[in-house]
């Protein structure tokens, strides 16, 4: 049984820095380790964008997003407009591409947004958009080096964010350690995320506790 602080990232004590800043699941650091290595064996300097997030984090972005502080983009990665939507489609919009904040994969640590720095010319800014990971993109070899070596392969790594679903967009560079995540993910309760959202200074409040079910639902277990 995983405590509830950790699914929703209320708590990093299962968590340690793998890099300043970075954050991993204890149980993770040594696969992921493993994938490293084997990508530089590739000529693939895989780098972490982001690891573990919690819920505080999750709900800054939330929060930004909503106020147009924070670009919220369209299906093209194009900057979305927010005005004139009604509060649903603002959150589905928002959730297209940001998690809801306690149900994010990342609050996990099991779960890792990948870039690879011998792609890309020094200060490089990382956008994690789709077009990099494309064939056309800087990150096309990453892309098609994880597609050989996730496919049947023992890491235990996946993209789960690889295909849209009409839910997340897709996130090519978004690796999850299945053995633990799998755990993680079949313990998410409606409930518990009912009870913190509503006890949260969230943005769009009433919308996700009235259509919570609809939101867990398409963006939250999608059924991989
Ligand atoms: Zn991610």
């Amino acid at each position: 049984m995983i405590e509830t602080a950790q699914l929703t990232g209320r708590t990093d004590h299962h968590v340690t820095e793998i890099f300043p800043g970075h954050y991993l699941h204890r149980e993770v650091v040594a696969p992921y380790i493993q994938l490293v290595e084997r990508a530089a064996t590739a000529g693939i300097d895989l780098r972490m964008a982001s690891g573990y997030r919690s819920f505080e984090r999750q709900l800054a972005i939330w929060n930004a997003k909503v106020r147009g502080e924070q670009s919220v983009s369209d299906e093209y990665g194009r900057a979305l407009d927010l005005e004139g939507l009604n509060d649903l489609d603002k959150v589905f919009a928002i959730l297209r591409w940001s998690a809801l904040p306690g149900a994010s994969r990342h609050h996990w640590g099991t779960d890792i947004d990948i870039w690879d720095a011998a792609a890309v010319p020094a200060g490089y800014r990382l956008q994690l958009s789709p077009g990099e990971y494309s064939p056309e993109g800087v990150f096309h070899r990453l892309s098609a080096w994880l597609d050989t070596s996730l496919a049947g392969d023992q890491s235990g790594f996946f993209r789960p964010y690889l295909v849209d679903r009409g839910g997340v967009a897709p996130e090519p560079w978004h690796l999850s350690y299945r053995p633990l995540a799998d755990k993680y993910q079949a313990q998410i309760q409606i409930d518990v995320l009912r009870d913190l959202l509503g006890r949260a200074d969230i943005l769009l409040k009433d919308i996700l506790l009235s259509d919570l079910d609809e939101i867990i639902q398409r963006f939250v277990q999608p059924g991989y």
